[in-house]
């Protein structure tokens, strides 16, 4: 069994010689068109629903061509300006960004009952405040600068 399965890897590896493989690229296009699909699942609409099967197949299609095409350098260009394209959109930015908000609006809604939040005016930090009315000095954990805040309720 275990020669079976061997010979089947060499196989593969043997059909995938002189190709260009998986990349970012591909990986992106697989992508839209899993998205394409799973929009479709939800749409009972005939002509979008259509349309989204139309997309779904051929950005799979796509993606399958690029994988198995033996004109390396030409996806591997293909494969950079799509590196460069992310680059100039700053995809991993608006992530952090995303993730950040996310995560303080996290912690606004669970400690809502007991605190309030308040940026730091010198770094930007958020700072967690008790509750407690009235007004009141602190530091900020991160830059150490002291500073006056007022909780009204
Ligand atoms: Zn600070």
């Amino acid at each position: 069994m275990p020669n079976r399965f061997s010979s089947y890897i060499a196989k593969i590896s043997q059909f995938m010689y002189g190709r260009n493989g998986f990349d970012k690229y591909s990986g992106f296009l697989i992508l839209i068109s899993l998205l394409a699909n799973g929009a479709n699942s939800l749409i009972w609409a005939k002509i979008p629903s259509i349309v989204l099967y139309a997309v779904s197949a051929l950005f799979f299609i796509y993606a399958v061509f690029r994988i198995l095409s033996k004109n390396i350098v030409k996806r591997q260009n293909e494969n950079s300006g799509f590196s460069r394209l992310l680059k100039t959109m700053n995809i991993n930015g608006t992530f952090y960004k995303i993730k950040n908000k996310t995560k303080e609006l996290n912690l606004r809604v669970r400690f809502a009952g007991t605190h309030r939040f308040r940026r730091c005016r010198n770094c930007g930090e958020l700072l967690r405040l008790s509750k407690k009315r009235g007004p009141r000095e602190i530091t900020c954990p991160k830059c150490r600068s002291r500073q006056k805040f007022k909780i009204w309720l």
